[in-house]
């Protein structure tokens, strides 16, 4: 890219053609995994202009963000929820988010509960796992996801779908593979565990510098911002 200024249609066709090889060497059937455009500090008009190029899944991280620029854009759009989410904001995102990835705790799975319930929709979300045990990463670790499992399943209005990670960053983006087939391992068991309420399904890993190996280790949902937006 030497040279060349970025610009958003490159980036999308370039990651849109390394996502859709990634799906075929992993022998995945497309739109069986989801592309999720991460356009969180970038201005409506980014999203525009990708959802001009058919992008239709995009991620937020930040609830005023994803309430600023919801109504203004098309509303076939879908909204994925993808970061932290203090409670006193859940109210202004429960029923514009298609997905919450990022349920981290109890507390927070009640309060979308309590709001799902107010405003009668049914919550989708996925449980944010940390197996990496890093303090500064928010997420359930391996041995206290079934308590929490069981705990966020049984709440009315919440509909558990799978699990999520933000993995570490690698230089190699190999380096991230481990981390990616423990987690589809995690899943498995979450799965064979049969936890009423809960319907665990879904992977939701991969970024920008790791979605290809997260493709080709059971990720179903990919969460890309700046190899399609740029730097931020
Ligand atoms: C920002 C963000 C991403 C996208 O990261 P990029 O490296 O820009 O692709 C994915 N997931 C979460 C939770 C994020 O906050």
């Amino acid at each position: 890219m030497a040279g060349d200024t970025f610009t958003i249609t490159d980036g999308y066709r370039r990651t849109e053609e390394a996502f859709r090889e990634a799906c075929i060497a992993a022998g995945r059937g497309l739109g069986e995994v989801k592309l999720i455009a991460v356009s969180k500090t970038f201005p409506a008009e980014a999203v525009r202009e990708a959802y001009g190029l058919g992008q239709r899944l995009f991620g937020e991280n930040r609830a005023q963000e994803l309430t600023e620029k919801q109504p203004v854009l098309p509303k076939d759009i879908e909204w994925h929820f993808i970061g932290r989410l203090q409670r006193n904001k859940v109210k202004y995102i429960i029923d514009k988010a298609a997905m919450i990835h990022s349920v981290d705790s109890a507390a927070l799975a009640r309060e979308i509960s309590r709001q799902a319930l107010l405003k009668q929709v049914e919550a989708s979300v996925l449980i944010e796992v940390n197996l990496d045990g890093e303090e500064t990463k928010a997420g359930f670790g391996a041995e206290g996801l079934r308590q929490g499992l069981e705990e966020i399943a049984a709440l009315p209005g919440v509909h558990v779908l799978g699990l999520m990670t933000i993995g570490q960053y690698h230089e190699d983006p190999e380096g991230s593979r481990a981390l990616f087939r423990r987690m589809r391992a995690l899943r498995d068991e979450a799965a064979s565990w049969a936890v009423p309420g809960a319907d665990i399904r879904y992977l939701s890993m991969g970024m920008s510098h790791d979605f290809e190996a997260a493709i080709a280790e059971g990720a179903d949902y990919v969460r890309v911002g700046t190899a399609i937006f740029g730097g931020r």
